[in-house]
Formats: structure tokens, sequence, C-alpha cells
């Protein structure tokens, strides 16, 4: 093993990441992440404000900063401490485990002779497919829900919900999407259009707006339906949950996992026990760890941490 190759690997992609984040904050442009996620974000805020479907949520609505954090920490800041080296470690690895076998290029299917669009199109579905099937694994596995459970936390709606998230679920989406994506010849950084349109209807999915698409409903994902994919009470005989759909809703029609007994704007969220579930960002990301270690110890319980770090909880409910 060449470990000079993969240490030039870690030390180039955190080098080249960082200048990348630094550009991207510092260098408005039309194809820059950063500001595409600022400016969505501060419009969908702005629909909150002034069209809110739950008149009496606040503006600074329970976790907004938290959620804030979250959405700046899962865009980019996990990429710069971590991801993006243990990606370009992995694809590598990868490359070279293959090339053991005399397999040089894992190219299937070669689609780079269609036309741009049904490139972006086939990518888009596949990949969403890929991730409607990882959402359902992340709610029937046990140890996969214990990562799950951060982004089922969020009580209030809102634009920002949607990233909130375990790290992890990064990795375990990225990984499980990397191989049939590559086997068509497909790096997911050079769609940037399909990316930005995720995002927006993901951001629009958690916002606080009733909006369903007429009958795009069928195909799009949309805050009703999403809110029932938050809800605390689960229909009995679908106790994994319901509306597992990422951007497209299709899925859920096509395999029976749809559910809108009505609109649902006052249902509770959550989950079971979501009294004792920790309510800081660093509690909240430890806690899987945590809670796989206590079950191995044979305990189920777990240690409360005294220590409540307020800064990144918003329990002072600004309007
Ligand atoms: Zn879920
Ligand atoms: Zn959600």
């Amino acid at each position: 093993m060449d470990f000079e190759k993969y240490l030039k690997i870690i030390s180039d992609s955190y080098y080249g990441y960082f200048h990348y984040l630094v550009n991207e904050m510092f260098y408005p442009s039309w194809h820059n992440y950063f500001w595409w996620l600022l400016g969505m974000s501060i419009a969908v805020w702005l629909l909150e404000i002034f069209v809110p479907w739950r008149k009496d949520q606040a503006i600074f609505r329970k976790d907004f900063w938290l959620d804030g954090f979250y959405m700046f920490f899962n865009y980019f800041l996990f990429s710069l401490i971590a991801y993006n080296a243990i990606s370009n470690v992995a694809v590598e690895v990868f490359n070279d485990f293959l090339g053991l076998f005399g397999v040089e290029n894992t190219v299937a299917l070669h689609i780079d002779t269609w036309p741009r669009w049904s490139q972006f199109l086939l990518l888009f579905i596949l990949a969403d497919f890929i991730q409607w099937n990882v959402h359902v694994m992340l709610h029937r596995v046990p140890a996969l829900w214990e990562f799950h459970k951060v982004h089922h936390s969020v009580e209030q709606m809102g634009f920002a919900a949607h990233l909130r998230f375990h790290w992890m679920e990064t990795i375990i989406y990225k990984t499980v999407q990397y191989i049939p994506l590559a086997m068509i010849g497909f790096g997911l950084e050079d769609f940037f259009i399909v990316h930005i349109f995720t995002t927006t209807i993901g951001h629009l999915n958690h916002a606080n707006l009733r909006l369903t698409y007429g009958p795009l409903k069928y195909i799009l994902n949309n805050p009703i339906m999403h809110l029932w994919h938050h809800v605390k009470a689960l229909p009995k005989d679908r106790k994994y949950g319901v509306n597992y759909g990422i951007t497209l809703s299709i899925w859920d029609y096509l395999f029976g996992t749809n559910y809108i007994p009505n609109e649902g704007r006052d249902e509770p969220l959550g989950f079971d026990g979501m009294e004792d579930f920790p309510k800081t960002f660093w509690q909240q990301v430890s806690y899987p760890f945590v809670k796989v270690k206590n079950r191995d110890a044979g305990s189920q319980k777990i240690e409360k941490s005294p220590v409540n770090n307020k800064e990144y909880s918003n329990e002072k409910e600004s309007a």
C-alpha cells in the first residue's frame, strides 16, 4: 500500500476544500453554493414570515439557531473537517481495490453521448430513488434510526429543519449512492442545478407554508406531505413511518407508503421518548455512539450530562 499517496490525498483535500470554502464565501457568483444556500434560505424564510401556515409560530421558532448551525455544519463544515478527505481516500482505495482484479473502469453504461438535460434527469431520478431507499432503511434498521432521530427531534417545522441531521447520514447516503452512480459515469459535483433544485424543495418541505403544488403533489414532495413524515403519532399499521420521499413523492405513491389523512397543520411532531433526547448540538451528535456503547454494556440508560449548553438552543423564543 502506498501510504504516502493517501496522506497526500488527505492534505490536498483539506487544502483544496479550505480554499474552495473561502472562495465561496468571499466571492459571490451564480455558481456558488454558499450564496445560493443563504439567498434561498432567506427567500423561504420571508415566505414563512409573510404567508405562514401556523400563524402563531414564532419567526425565530424553537431551535431556529440550532438548526441554522446544523445547516452550516452539514452543508460546509463537515466537508471541511472530514468528509472531503474521507471520501477522496475511499474513492482511491475503492479504485485500487478494483485494480487488484484488473478492473480499470467502473463505468458500465456510457451516457456522456446523451443530451445534457437527459443526463441531469437520469441522475436526479436515480439519486432520488436511492435516497428514498436509504431513508426507509434509516427508519427500519434500529442502529440507523438512532442517527436519524436527530432529524426527527424537530418540534416546530421551519426551512432550516431541513438540514438538521447527524453527519453520519451524509456518509451513509453518499456511500450508498457512489457505486451505482459511478457505474454510469456520474460525479455528483458536476450537477450544480440538480443540487440547488433538491435543496430548494427540501427547504420548502420543512417550511411553515401551506403548499402542495396542486396535481404535482403526486410527483413532488411538499410541506403538507412531509409534515406527516414528522408526526409523532403514526398509524398502527405503519409503525416505522410514512412519506419517506426526499424530493420526489412518487415513490411513496408507487410503494404504498403515502399517508396524508388531513392537512395536519397542528399535529405534534417527533417520536416516542423525545423527552429524554438531548437538546444541544454536541450531545445530539454524540448520542448514537453513547447509546450503542451503553447497549453493548447491557444498559439502555443514557447518562444525562449535567452541562446543558444553552448556546445553540433557542429557548428564549424571540418573536
Ligand atoms: Zn425520516
Ligand atoms: Zn424532514
